[in-house]
């Protein structure tokens, strides 16, 4: 028997795909050559768009309470609280809490993650991909019907595919240390030094993550020579305080390599997450973004597995996701050049503090730095939600049932189509998903409120499984073509004797 699927990497991309893929069916394996989680607290916490997402499939409740943070761009402040929908960011979460989160998931949902398995090679055909790996036992393969790397900045998968990783080279280095008992004060959105600038903010209780920007430390790749006393000399050069005796959790490296994948897909393979894309950590957006490539394509590869995808699903994969990752190359850039340099930059940074003020500008920054202006093309349409994501706080009063959040109505991982308007339509509306009822939810109700963020709430909404809007009404664009173009053709029509919408049709 061969496996649907086989993730490469058991980061928080290749978790999140892995439950994405099981969800919708379709029977997965994951390969990590790490024997066990790495503990390390590179990300401290995701973008609102990333909570949603997490939120859509009932896990943001798995990370307790969490700290909402406020935003920035390139360390220019936005009032978060003066837009109209949330923008708010998680923090203090490390990322081996979101692995731990993810995996328990994983675990739930039945997949198995083959730790100390390093994947060594693959070769793909017209209908299936060999991957050959190193384990416990010796050398082994495996067979499946598609690959995806999600293995990271160096992914093997990457190279071996052939596909190009263009972009610009490392010009800064940054270091880091988690510490414990430091007695500095935070300075949660960095604070300019002569020569550079200094970060400190809890991470979670008494331990605080230090980020230092020296203009003079020249970017090394090699972090396995980087000592605390290093990083604890640079502090008190930059700010006159010692750290010297703080116990140290965790030191790390960093630069500003940027670089995204040619193409995310070749064949049967695929690429998500670091694999595809890196950047400077500007604004947690790394993690954040390759959680959504895996929300995006989980989907659609279970679709295919499962036998209804239509033509060209699998690559709008690409073809939506490419260009989020190539405008989070350009805003990190542009936030690490504002943040980063020197006095020289100090009359641009005053234009953007008077920029943000307008609120257009702060609703456009917010948007880019929390994910949430990410808008697909769904083709022909007229209402104003249609492709961007609805929130998963919208709560709707269900005919015969109590009020459900639309993150909830998303927990499966199935399409759903909304009928909530008042209108005498809505009955023929629920009614046009039939022949699709083997895919595709229909929840009937009333909407709570009668504004979702700055957008009047629509009276019907066909949302696909990642939470993004394929049609909304009122629209003089047909519901039937959104559900063929995104779910596929309609099962066969039942005999009419079975029909239970005879008398109504
Ligand atoms: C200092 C710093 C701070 C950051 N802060 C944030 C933040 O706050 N928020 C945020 O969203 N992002 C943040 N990021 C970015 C984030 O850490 C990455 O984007 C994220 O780890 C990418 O996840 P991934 O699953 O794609 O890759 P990874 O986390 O790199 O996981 C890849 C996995 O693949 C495995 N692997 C590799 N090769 C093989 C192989 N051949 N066989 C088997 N397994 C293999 C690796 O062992 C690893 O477990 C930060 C990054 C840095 C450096």
């Amino acid at each position: 028997m061969i496996k649907d699927v086989i993730v490469v990497g058991a980061g928080p991309v290749g978790l999140m795909l892995a439950g994405e893929l099981r969800l919708g069916g379709a029977d997965v394996a994951v390969y990590e050559k790490l024997p066990a989680a790495s503990g390390e607290s590179r990300g401290v916490g995701f973008t609102r768009r990333a909570a949603e997402v997490f939120d859509q499939r009932g896990l943001l409740e798995r990370f307790g309470e969490v700290e909402w943070a406020q935003g920035h761009f390139g360390g220019v402040r936005i009032d978060f609280g003066k837009l109209a929908d949330n923008h708010f960011s998680v923090r203090g979460i490390p990322q081996f809490q979101t692995e731990e989160i993810l995996e328990g998931w994983l675990r739930e949902l039945g997949v198995t993650v083959h730790r100390s398995h390093e994947v060594t090679g693959y070769r793909q055909t017209a209908d299936k991909v060999t991957v050959w790996f190193d384990g416990p036992g010796g050398p082994g393969e495996e067979t499946a019907r598609y690959l995806v790397g999600c293995d990271g900045a160096r992914s093997l998968v990457r190279s071996l595919a052939g596909i190009d990783f263009p972009g610009w080279g490392a010009t800064r280095g940054m270091y880091m240390a988690d510490v414990v008992g430091s007695g500095i004060r935070p300075r949660p959105i960095g604070e300019r030094v002569p020569g550079g600038m200094v970060m400190a903010f809890n991470l979670q209780s008494g331990v605080d993550r230090i980020v230092i920007h020296d203009e003079n430390l020249r970017p090394h790749e090699d972090r396995s020579t980087l000592r605390f006393t290093e990083i604890a000399d640079a502090w008190q050069r930059m700010t006159g305080e010692s750290i010297h005796h703080a116990e140290v959790r965790w030191i790390s490296s960093f630069t500003d390599t940027t670089r995204q994948a040619s193409t995310y897909r070749v064949g049967r393979v695929f690429l998500a997450g670091d694999a595809a894309h890196i950047h400077m950590p500007a604004g947690a957006q790394g993690m954040s973004v390759g959680v959504q490539d895996a929300v995006n394509l989980g989907w659609k590869l279970a679709a295919d597995i499962a036998g209804w995808a239509p033509a060209g699903l699998l690559d709008s994969y690409h073809s939506e996701r490419h260009p989020v990752g190539q405008l989070l190359m350009r805003n990190t850039r542009a936030q690490t050049r504002l943040y980063l340099s020197g006095d020289e930059m100090e009359p641009l940074r005053e234009v953007m503090r008077d920029l943000v003020q307008i609120p257009a500008v702060a609703r456009h920054l917010a948007g880019t730095v929390s994910g949430l202006d990410v808008r697909y093309d769904m083709g022909a349409a007229d209402h104003p939600q249609t492709g961007l994501r609805l929130s998963p706080d919208l709560v709707l009063r269900r005919v015969g049932g109590g009020p459900v959040r639309v993150g909830e109505l998303l927990h499966p991982g199935r399409p759903v189509l909304v009928v909530a308007g008042t209108g005498s339509g809505d009955s023929g509306v629920a009614r046009a998903a039939d022949g699709w009822s083997d895919r595709v939810d229909v929840v009937t109700g009333t909407w709570a409120s009668a504004r979702a963020g700055d957008q009047a709430v629509p009276e019907a909404v066909l949302l696909r499984p990642d939470g993004y809007v394929a049609w909304a009404a009122p629209s003089r664009y047909s519901l039937t073509e959104a559900l063929e173009r995104w779910f596929g053709r309609p099962q066969p029509a039942v005999p009419a004797a079975g029909d239970r919408h005879a008398a109504v049709s």
